[in-house]
């Protein structure tokens, strides 16, 4: 008989990024991880993150794979975040680019419009802390990380916005779908991870 969904591992798509940050968030809260390359080890995931990197090459990497339309049915089902590149990478639409053949080809599943590198390059990166309310526990702010980070210009009537920095959405969430322009992964305070396992 398969494995109920909770105890399969947490997936990370292992393609690109900083997707081991995550896998160090993930064991310190006691989860198993599992690398997804390849459209059969979304069958062995019960949840799965889309880490922050270069959504360029992300995009490029997921269609080499041949893991666009599954991991588009994956989001159908089981819970995805998606940090930095990996938001831009679950977005609707991209604002201030023209979609071409060598540029990002965004997964289209959460419903909103981000401005890739709109707070800035490398060097401007910065963190903020920011108030989540009650998506996560306790009171303190949670300290965002944010490195040529997307900003979110617009969201859909579905979306809920869970946090917001200098009047722009920071994490948003659409049902099982939570994306941040930020990396939760860069610090040591888990509780966004908790928040997304508890979303599984
Ligand atoms: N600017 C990057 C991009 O467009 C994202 C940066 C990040 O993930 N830290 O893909």
């Amino acid at each position: 008989m398969a494995k109920p969904a909770n105890d399969l591992p947490v997936g990370l798509l292992t393609l690109q990024g900083d997707y081991a940050k995550h896998e160090a968030a993930f064991r310190a809260l006691g989860c198993a991880t599992a690398g997804v390359r390849r459209p059969a080890d979304l069958d062995r995931v019960r949840c799965l993150v889309i880490p922050g990197g270069e959504s360029t090459t992300l995009s490029r990497l997921i269609d080499s794979a041949g893991l666009r339309e599954p991991l588009c049915a994956f989001a159908l089902q089981r819970p995805v975040m998606g940090t930095c590149a990996g938001l831009i990478m679950l977005a609707g639409e991209l604002a201030g680019e023209v979609p071409d053949a060598h540029g990002v080809r965004t997964l289209g599943l959460l419903d909103c419009t981000v401005r890739r590198n709109a707070y800035g390059r490398q060097v401007d990166s910065f963190t903020a802390p920011i108030r989540f309310d009650s998506f996560v526990t306790g009171d303190d702010p949670f300290p965002a990380v944010f490195i040529r980070a997307p900003r979110i210009e617009r969201v859909g009537p579905d979306v809920e916005v869970v946090a917001t920095h200098g009047g722009a959405p920071v994490a948003v969430r659409q049902g099982r779908l939570l994306g941040l322009s930020f990396h939760p992964e860069l610090t040591d305070d888990l509780r966004l991870h908790q928040a997304f396992l508890d979303l599984v």
